[in-house]
């Protein structure tokens, strides 16, 4: 509930070159920093998925041969490069000379790309000519494939980390970019009519954290926290840091009831994950949380405001609930101030 605010980090990068002429993503070429970053980030995530992916796909054949996968069914046109598909490769070949691809570790995880796909092929060639899996074969595919994750994983973290708009405690968004983006996202709902709603999420008796466990105890907890909100959020879903143990959430296409519902959720998962600060130690944690809806009536910081006010009124509720701002003039369209907290078992 409070308002610190953190040291901006400016950083100088040269902008990204295009040595031949390859097409590339719009923000790469448009030297967009931080947009260039987002996009190779989330070219990376998108890589991760579609392993994960292949891999399931590559086992299957080698374990249940005759039967195909759903997909497989589903798509008429199935034939066998369908077991290669991925968009890694071309993405890397298209962009390669782009001053923040052309980078060893990023070359190393194409290598790696390369020979894990080679990898999978000769081994589902060798079974389909001879109906054995052969074990090397799939133990270096294996292994091949356990690196490429470990570089991929490794980048991500190196890109995450020298990205400007990224709290480099917790790895969610920082306070710098948030305005900017709110802003963004309050002009779309009003353009559009779609709801989009903002929370505040403020860790309980978090001094306490610190008091009794220490500092790096409480760093610990942060990350931990920052990370269940970051994996139960909805996808388009944005946290930013928005002070020492208080988060915000960015809500787009939600109105106060599904807003409401994603919140319940988030509080529950905090509440059941203890965070673990040492070998023996799980720590029992829980947050409160406020919501208000973004309005054509309203800034930014107003909405924020509105979501403090009803962050205060968990913490005088008791804690560990959520609670929806409620427009006091407008009690009949605002059904959904509902509160969360009352169908708390
Ligand atoms: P409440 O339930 O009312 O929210 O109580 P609280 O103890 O969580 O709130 P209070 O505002 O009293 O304390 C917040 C604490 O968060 C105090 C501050 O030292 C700690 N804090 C802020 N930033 C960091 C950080 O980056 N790391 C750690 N470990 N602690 C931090
Ligand atoms: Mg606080
Ligand atoms: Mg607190």
């Amino acid at each position: 509930m409070s308002d610190r605010s953190q040291p901006a980090t400016k950083k100088t990068v040269p902008s990204p070159s295009n040595a031949k002429g390859h097409k590339m993503p719009e923000s790469v070429a448009g030297g967009g920093m931080a947009d260039a970053e987002r996009d190779i980030l989330a070219e990376l995530d998108k890589a991760l998925g579609e392993h994960i992916t292949l891999l399931l796909r590559w086992n299957r054949k080698l374990t249940l041969p005759d039967s195909p996968a759903q997909d497989d069914l589903d798509s008429h046109e199935y034939h066998d490069e369908h077991d290669h598909d991925c968009d890694f490769g071309a993405w890397y070949t298209l962009n390669r000379h782009n001053r923040l691809i052309d980078q060893p570790a990023m070359h190393a995880l194409a290598t790696t790309h390369q020979q894990l796909h080679e990898s999978a092929k000769r081994l589902l060639e060798g079974y389909e000519l001879d109906g054995e899996v052969d074990s090397a074969e799939f133990d270096m595919m294996a292994l091949r494939a356990e690196s490429f994750f470990a570089q991929l994983r490794r980048l991500e973290r190196a890109f995450r980390t020298a990205r400007s708009d990224v709290d480099p405690l917790t790895g969610t968004y920082n306070r710098q970019t948030m305005l900017g983006d709110l802003n963004a996202e309050r002009e779309r709902a009003i353009r559009t009519g779609v709801p989009t709603a903002v929370a505040l999420v403020d860790l309980d008796h978090f001094k306490a954290v610190n008091d009794t466990h220490g500092h790096q105890a409480g760093d610990i907890v942060l990350q931990s926290v920052a990370g269940i909100l970051q994996s139960h959020v909805r996808p388009f879903d944005k946290v930013y840091r928005y002070g020492g143990e208080e988060f915000l959430i960015c809500l787009p296409n939600a109105d106060m009831k599904q807003c409401a519902r994603v919140l319940e959720r988030l509080r529950r998962v905090i509440e059941a994950s203890p965070i673990t600060i040492t070998d023996t130690a799980a720590l029992p944690v829980t947050a409160s949380i406020g919501a208000a809806p973004m309005t054509k009536g309203r800034t930014v910081e107003q909405t924020i405001e509105k979501a403090d006010q009803a962050l205060y009124a968990a913490k005088e509720g008791g804690r560990n609930r959520v609670r929806v701002w409620r427009n006091p003039e407008d009690k009949d369209k605002n059904q959904v101030a509902a509160q969360v907290a009352a169908q708390k078992k």
